[in-house]
């Protein structure tokens, strides 16, 4: 069964209780993995991700309590519901399960009635988790994307950058940025209309990232029509090619609209930092700048070429 949520790790030191409870858990649809003691049970969790553990308060070695705190204190990327399971009677235990970390509490013999119920708020537990986890993952998502493009933001950009230059900067590795702008957009808006000029965009962007490494190199949408793309171990050897490829590619891009078909070019500013500065990489706004005058300086020599430099 692959779903977290269907199996149980069952700490138990007494084979007939275990079997006992494991039949039952069974029964109800779940697959159980059975330990004899609290370290035997962290072990479990560590190798297999599993949502919920039933366990007993009288053990060797880790009891019951130990292991509802340990459990609390690990570093896991889920919720573990935890049901402690025990013979003793009185309320010391049950107010000192749930101080160790314990979310709920049953009495043995455990009834398949009452199992059934608990389980049932166990998933209503977990299955909430599990939909906060996966909002938070898509809000994540849509606070580093530009939507008309769905390539990274300039947040996304400006937290990485920083990143992949620290990276660079102690492996000695080369790091190439290309800044790229298409040519006269606004007259594209003009004539075509803006929302013509947001398919642009979005071809534009497309062809940028078909042209990069997967999961190496990533593009983001610097403003309007302006987007950089960082090429992370990429030489100025391999910089200047790489930016006259993407340049090339642009141009056979076609459109067409109420006024007829056209096709865009754009500029490209690459400059790459190079890895032999190890430990005195400039500044990100110093690299940014020098990306940004590049682009200018292609610009202004007429459009539709790449100027590249080394820093
Ligand atoms: P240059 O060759 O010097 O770059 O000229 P340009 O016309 O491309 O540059 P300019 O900065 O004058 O115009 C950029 C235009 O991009 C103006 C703005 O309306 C348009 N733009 C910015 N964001 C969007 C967008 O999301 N959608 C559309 N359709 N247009 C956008
Ligand atoms: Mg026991
Ligand atoms: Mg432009
Ligand atoms: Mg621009």
């Amino acid at each position: 069964m692959n779903d977290p949520h269907s199996r149980v790790l069952l700490a138990e030191d007494e084979k007939s209780q275990a079997l006992w409870l494991g039949n039952l858990l069974e029964k109800l649809g779940y697959s159980v993995e059975w330990v004899a003691n609290g370290y035997q049970a962290l072990e479990k969790l560590r190798k297999i991700r599993i949502c919920i553990v039933m366990t007993d308060l009288v053990m060797p070695g880790m009891n019951g309590f130990e292991l509802c705190q340990a459990i609390r204190k690990m570093r896991i990327d889920h919720y573990i519901y935890i049901i402690i399971v025990t013979g003793k009677e009185g309320k010391e235990d049950l107010i000192a399960g749930f101080n160790a970390g314990a979310d709920d509490f049953m009495h043995k013999p455990v009834e398949e009635k009452e199992l059934f119920a608990r389980l049932q708020t166990a998933h209503r537990i977990l299955n909430m988790e599990q939909t906060l986890l996966n909002q938070y993952q898509e809000i994540s998502l849509l606070s580093i994307t530009d939507p008309l493009t769905q390539t990274y933001n300039r947040r996304y950009f400006t937290e990485q950058l920083q990143t992949e230059m620290v990276r660079c900067s102690r492996y000695g590795h080369d790091l190439t940025l290309i800044l790229c702008d298409i040519d006269r957009f606004k007259e594209v808006n003009d004539t075509h209309g803006h929302l013509v000029g947001d398919k642009v965009l979005q071809a534009f962007a497309k062809t940028l990232s078909q042209g990069i490494r997967q999961e190496i190199d990533y593009l983001a949408r610097y403003g309007g029509e302006e987007f950089i793309l960082v090429l992370p171990e990429t030489n100025c050897e391999d910089a200047p090619a790489c930016s006259e490829r993407l340049r090339r590619a642009i141009p056979s891009l076609i459109f067409f609209s109420e006024t007829g078909s056209f096709g865009i070019t754009a500029s490209f500013g690459t400059v790459t930092v190079l890895g032999d500065r190890v430990g005195a990489y400039p500044d990100v706004d110093v690299l940014l700048k020098s990306t940004d005058d590049n682009l200018y300086t292609a610009k202004r020599q007429g459009r539709n070429i790449c100027v590249c430099s080394k820093i």
